[in-house]
């Protein structure tokens, strides 16, 4: 008998904390410095622009700038990411709302962190954030291979993947994401999809969506749209019924 539970899928970084205020732009340094080492090493372009360029373009493609690096520069992906996530102060760099923990309380169903963060970094994050307790799994991107190759979201293959291991039917799995085509990709798996947008305003350097577009924006493959995951509780008909 499958499971009828909902299960949900909680991505961290822009989801349950601002990280787009100091997180980002130190992983993004971090990063280039990282890049900017291999690719001398390699005998590339390696200045500012090429380098941001890079960083972007393998983001984009891939969900995950270490995947890029995996393939086209043969880096370690335990030294990207150590790296990448190495902070003098990670608790002074968070910011998130309040009540937080009270709405994961109120939500019915198993609740599992998903993200494509590295494993300590996150669970740095969400033991500040004092939600740890209400997540029964924590999948960070170490935990993230299908056929042995690092599959972050928006894998398809990660997800169906996961989706088996829970023994959960696709539609009764809720994917709650700031990220849009990692959404996309889990409604064509027939997961329910809801979209946190009130930190994308410092993700356009990513996404490459501007800000004031992504406010109007309601795409199809997004079942609720919120500004928060607090309003998630008003919503629970068209995601968890
Ligand atoms: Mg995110």
């Amino acid at each position: 008998m499958p499971n009828t539970t909902p299960l949900w899928l909680f991505d961290l970084d822009n989801t349950l904390h601002n990280a787009s205020h100091a997180i980002f732009p130190a992983i993004n340094a971090n990063m280039n410095v990282f890049m900017t080492r291999v690719l001398e090493e390699q005998g590339l372009p390696a200045d500012q622009q090429a380098v941001n360029e890079m960083r972007q373009r393998y983001w984009r493609l891939y969900g995950a700038t270490l995947i890029g690096m995996i393939q086209h520069h043969e880096v370690r992906s335990e030294d990207f990411l150590r790296d990448a996530h190495a902070f003098p102060d990670l608790a002074s760099m968070i910011r998130a709302e309040r009540g937080l923990s009270h709405l994961l309380r109120r939500l019915p169903g198993r609740k599992i962190l998903l993200t494509n963060a590295p494993r300590r970094y996150s669970r740095d994050v969400v033991r500040h954030l004092g939600l740890h307790r209400h997540f029964e799994k924590h999948i960070s991107i170490e935990q993230m291979h299908v056929h042995r190759r690092l599959r972050p979201k928006p894998s398809r293959q990660m997800l169906r993947k996961l989706l088996a291991r829970e023994r959960v039917p696709a539609r009764r799995c809720i994917l709650v994401e700031d990220t849009a085509v990692n959404l996309k990709s889990a409604k064509n798996l027939g997961l329910r999809t809801a979209w946190v947008t009130q930190y994308l305003h410092g993700n356009v350097h990513v996404t490459g969506i501007d800000a004031r577009r992504q406010s109007t924006m309601h795409p199809a493959y997004v079942d609720v749209k919120v500004k928060s995951v607090r309003q998630l509780a008003t919503h629970l008909g068209r995601l968890a019924r």
